[in-house]
Formats: structure tokens, C-alpha cells, sequence
């Protein structure tokens, strides 16, 4: 939360039912305080009560000092940038939407890791994450020599193990180009079976010194016995000479001949990766082999033991856990849970593969905080995000009931603004259960036709009791002309009474009649978010667009609150995209 009004005049509405003057003049500037929470103190210049024409010819100047106040302001209208996050979602139980890394930031900040391009494909020559698998290769060759004569001494054969997917093969144009980042196991083995993965970076020459320094090279991958032919294969291709049929262990599917070894057990029916995998390096080492390294880039790849050395390869585009066996105690084997991520992408060149939050691990926070089932839909009774904005609302209503009151009487017109998408309109299930989190225009457009949004938790109650106390609904959002009616409609539906269509602010299409106001100027062809909503503002408190004092604007997107022309920008959390 950028602004709070939390804990404000709390006698404010006893002290509007009078109409004594000196109880209004201390309402007028309760009103003052409220209006301007804790950033905006010159807003007390707004004039003392002295009658309503008074007010009025004081208006023009009382707003053109509300305006400097609020200017200024823009600097605190910044995204939170640490997290403290744990890898199973658990930490999505906080009632603190801000506390979460938003997706689109993470997605951006792996993009710039992998110096990926606008359609998810990773650069092959230079990013950042071939430099960081560039250095620690390196220094794990340069190990290679000591960990052969460290293996030796125990009598056996010098072995390493390396899992597949982002070990010895690059998945990345696959979960990012092709899968968006969600994991579609149909898709995966038409990649598998076509062989269409590039070597992991750095990852042949290393194997290959490997193998010169006298190891013995073992494969190790949950990829399962149809893909071993392929994945041999695909090995081979990009420049392994390693692996074979062999050396390269896959997991049984259960048809067939493909049934469990009699060298695994597991605690339950269906084995754990790390029973699996932990269980099948026990099995080499029984072969006369000690393990002397063992490669992954999960750590459910290294947990379980059955190795000298682990090497953890940074891998944040997706999470495979899974619980350890019985009793073994790993703590250096486990992901980080503090990260640093600035909101534009930019922290994927300098924070490392580990320092950026596991995708995954922050889809399971993002359905954590929503309640949202498997499927991907929210709870909507109850959750940290229902509690989050229940606290919200709860604190902002009464003053701004009261300031709407005390607004009205001075004769300022006072209007509250309201975004649309995760202000009033909750659109949680169509980013998750609908897009799976990648923002579809057709299918949004279809939601919005369909009116088919719930009222954002707890905003209908606030925003009625607003319009009750006196203050004009304005709706401002980025949806087009086009989707004006289906969306007042959409609100209508849900329960909000008060907003009306000249009040609606849609955005231009740029077809027919629905063409860009001349009351906004924009510095490039195409109008930033913030350059549409900021200048709209400004113009409903023009005489032309109806001459309101806004008192105050709420929005879940930074973009919907900077560039001022309100007094109290209000934040709602939304950590499931981001809208610079
Ligand atoms: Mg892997």
C-alpha cells in the first residue's frame, strides 16, 4: 500500500452533523487530513467552510493547490522491489498482495536472464545465464582432476551423473516459446521424440573433460523409457558423446515392459523423484562406481545423497519438488526464499538464476493469496487477498464517506475514480483458470462481452457507500470504446449503482467515431497508460468534463494512479500482471 488512511479522525462523521459552522469548519479540515493521507500535508490549504459560495469562488484556487499536492506524489507510486518468498507457496497466506512477486516482473526479469526475445526464444550466443553456467562450469572443470583422485581412493570407478532437461539439454525455448510457462506434457514429448533441444551452454565441453579426466558419464532424468531412444539421441546430435542406451537411465512408465526395477522401493505406490533418482545412483554406486558429482538443475535432482559433490545449475523457469527420503537432512539443498526484482525485468541481468524467483513457486504464492484451486479459480468467500482488501476497505470507507459528505456540502463535486479490471471488476479466474496467466485479448474480450467479472471483493460496498455520501462514480480504465457498455453493464450487474455512461471513461479505438479526445496530448503516437488516465482526470475536473474535485482514485496498477490530478491515490494489490 502506497497510501493509507488507516487510523484517521475517527469522530470525523459526528463532527459533519451539524451545521454549525465551527463543527464544519474542523470537519472541513478533517476532510483536509483524510483527503490527503499521510503524503500530500499542503492540501490543508484547502479553504475553511464559510458558505457555499465562499467555497465555490475559492474552488479555482483550493484545486490548483489539491493539484501541486498531489503532484509529487509519484515517487512513493512504486512497486515493491524484495521478497521474502518460500518455494511451496506457503508464503501466499499473508494478506499482503504487494509482498508477492508479480508475475509479469518475473516472467520479464527470466526473460532478460535468458536474453530472451518478445516471443519467449533465448539467445544462444550471449545473456546472462550463459555467463553464469559460462563461470560455474568452469570452475567445476577446473575441480574435475581432485574429485577423480578424491573418488579413486575409495577403491571404485570415478563416476559423474547428470540429469537431462536444463543439465545436458536446454528446454527453455520450449517453456517459454512454446509453453508459455505452462508445462504440457503432450507437447513436451512431441519436442522429446523430434529431438529439439540444443545442448545446455558450456555443458558439452564440460562432459567432454569429464570423460577426458577418466569419469565414467551416467544420465539420470525423469523423462520416462519411450523418450530414452530419443533423448539418446538428441544428446548425440548436439555434440555428447557420452551417452548411450546404457548409461542413460529413464523412468519406467508401468506398460510393458517398463515396470519399476527391483533395485528401487519406495515408501508409497508412486515413488518419489527423489526416492527415484536417489535410488537408481545407490544402484550405479553398487555397479563398483562412486558418484563423485552429481549434476542437476533441480534440487530434487541432488537431495537423497548417493554422490560426493552436488552442482545445482540455476534453472528459475520452473520447479519440480519433492520430499526427501525418510530421515536425510539436506538444508544446503533447498531453494532461496529472499530475492531481490525490480519491476521492469532489469534485475535478470546482475541477481543470477537463483536470486530470481522460481516462476512456478510464484504461480503457487499467486493461488496461495487467491484461494484458488488447482484449476486455477479463486475462492471467492474467503482468502488472504478477501482478507487484504476487507482490511482495506474497512478502513478507507468511513473516512471517505466522510470526506464525500463534507466535499459535497463545501460544493466542490466530489468524484472518486475507479479503474475497471482488479478495481471494481475481479478478473482472477480469467487470468489463471482462462489464460493460465498469459494475457489473451480475444478471450478477454469475450469475458467482457460476457459480463461474465465478479465484483472485486469488498469494493461494491465501498463504492455505493461513496456515491450514497455524495461523491460522483467516475470509471476510467483501459478497456476500448467498444466494451463501454458491456462493461457498465458487467458492474451494474454485480451490484454497483452508481456508474453512469457520460461518466465512463473507455479508451479510443481509433475506428469510427471512437477516435482520441482533444483534451489529450500525448508525447508519442501512441498514448502511455499513465498520459490516458492522468489526462482524463484532469480533464472531469475541467468545467468541460464536468468540473469535479477528485477526491480520490483507486486502482491495482501503478499506471492507474500516477501523473496525480487526484488527492489520495489508493493501491489494490495484483500480483497476477503488471501494466507499466
Ligand atoms: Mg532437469
Amino acid at each position: 500500500m502506497c497510501s493509507s488512511v488507516v487510523g484517521l479522525t475517527p469522530n470525523l462523521e459526528a463532527s459533519m452533523n451539524t451545521r454549525s459552522p465551527s463543527r464544519v469548519r474542523r470537519g472541513t479540515l478533517a476532510a483536509g487530513v483524510i483527503l490527503t493521507a499521510v503524503a500530500v500535508p499542503a492540501a490543508l490549504t484547502m479553504p475553511a467552510y464559510a458558505g457555499p459560495q465562499a467555497a465555490h469562488d475559492d474552488h479555482g484556487t483550493s484545486r490548483a493547490a489539491l493539484t501541486r499536492a498531489a503532484s509529487g506524489t509519484d515517487r512513493l507510486l512504486e512497486p515493491r522491489s524484495r521478497f521474502t518468498m518460500a518455494a511451496d507457496g506457503s508464503s501466499g497466506t499473508r494478506p499482503d498482495g504487494a509482498g508477492v512477486p508479480n508475475i509479469d516482473s518475473v516472467k520479464s526479469t527470466i526473460r532478460t536472464y535468458y536474453a530472451a526475445d518478445a516471443t519467449g526464444i533465448a539467445d544462444k550466443t550471449t545473456s546472462p545465464y550463459i555467463s553464469e553456467l559460462g563461470g560455474v562450469l568452469g570452475k567445476q572443470a577446473t575441480q574435475l582432476k581432485g574429485l577423480y583422485n578424491q573418488a579413486k581412493r575409495s577403491g571404485k570407478k570415478p563416476a559423474i551423473v547428470l540429469d537431462a532437461d536444463d543439465t545436458t539439454l536446454w528446454t527453455y525455448d520450449m517453456e517459454d516459446n512454446a509453453m508459455h510457462f505452462n508445462f504440457d506434457p503432450v507437447l513436451q514429448d512431441v519436442w522429446v521424440q523430434g529431438q529439439k533441444f540444443p545442448a545446455t551452454p558450456g555443458m558439452v565441453q564440460f562432459v567432454a573433460a569429464a570423460q577426458k579426466a577418466g569419469f565414467a558419464i551416467f544420465g539420470l532424468t525423469g523423462r520416462n523409457d519411450d523418450q530414452k531412444v530419443a533423448t539418446v539421441a538428441n544428446l548425440g546430435k548436439v555434440g555428447y558423446t557420452a551417452f548411450n542406451t546404457d548409461n542413460f537411465f529413464t523412468k519406467w512408465t508401468g506398460k510393458g515392459d517398463s515396470q519399476q526395477p527391483s533395485y528401487i522401493t519406495c515408501a508409497t505406490a508412486k515413488c518419489t523423484t527423489v526416492e527415484y533418482k536417489a535410488g537408481t545412483r545407490k544402484h550405479i554406486e553398487s555397479l563398483g562406481y562412486d558418484i563423485a558429482l552429481n549434476v542437476g538443475d533441480q534440487w530434487s535432482d541432488l537431495q537423497g545423497g548417493y554422490a560426493d559433490h552436488t552442482l545445482k545449475l540455476p534453472n528459475p523457469t520452473y520447479y519440480l519438488p519433492s520430499p526427501n527420503l525418510a530421515g536425510v537432512e539436506e538444508p544446503k539443498l533447498a531453494p532461496r526464499t529472499r530475492f531481490t526484482m525490480k519491476p521492469d525485468g532489469s534485475s535478470g541481468k546482475t541477481v543470477g538464476g537463483e536470486g530470481i524467483p522460481n516462476i512456478d513457486s510464484v504461480k503457487s504464492t499467486i493461488r496461495t493469496y487467491y484461494g484458488a484451486d488447482a484449476t486455477g479459480i479463486a475462492n471467492k468467500t474467503s482468502s488472504p487477498y478477501i482478507t487484504e482488501l476487507g482490511r482495506l476497505t474497512g478502513a478507507i470507507t468511513p473516512a471517505l464517506r466522510a470526506s464525500c459528505a463534507v466535499a459535497s456540502r463545501l460544493g466542490v463535486k466530489p468524484a472518486i475514480v475507479l479503474d475497471a479490471d482488479d478495481t471494481t471488476l475481479w478478473t482472477y479466474d480469467m487470468e489463471d483458470n482462462a489464460m493460465h496467466f498469459n494475457f489473451d485479448p480475444v478471450l478477454q474480450d469475450a469475458w467482457v462481452q460476457g459480463q461474465k467479472f465478479p465484483a472485486t471483493p469488498g469494493m461494491v460496498a465501498l463504492v455505493n457507500a461513496a456515491q450514497k455520501s455524495g461523491c460522483t462514480l467516475i470509471g476510467l480504465t483501459g478497456r476500448n470504446d467498444d466494451q463501454k457498455a458491456a462493461t457498465i453493464g458487467n458492474l451494474a450487474k454485480v451490484g454497483y449503482t452508481g456508474f453512469t455512461n457520460p461518466n465512463y471513461y473507455t479508451k479510443w479505438t481509433g475506428k469510427g467515431d471512437s477516435q482520441q479526445p482533444s483534451y489529450i496530448t500525448c508525447a508519442a503516437a501512441k498514448c502511455t497508460t499513465i498520459e490516458y488516465k492522468s489526462q482524463t482526470r484532469a480533464h472531469v475536473q475541467t468545467k468541460a468534463g464536468g468540473g469535479y474535485t477528485i477526491l480520490a482514485n483507486f486502482g491495482d496498477q501503478f499506471s492507474d494512479l500516477k501523473g496525480g490530478h487526484a488527492i489520495v491515490p489508493i493501491k489494490l494489490p495484483n500480483p497476477t500482471y503488471y501494466l507499466p
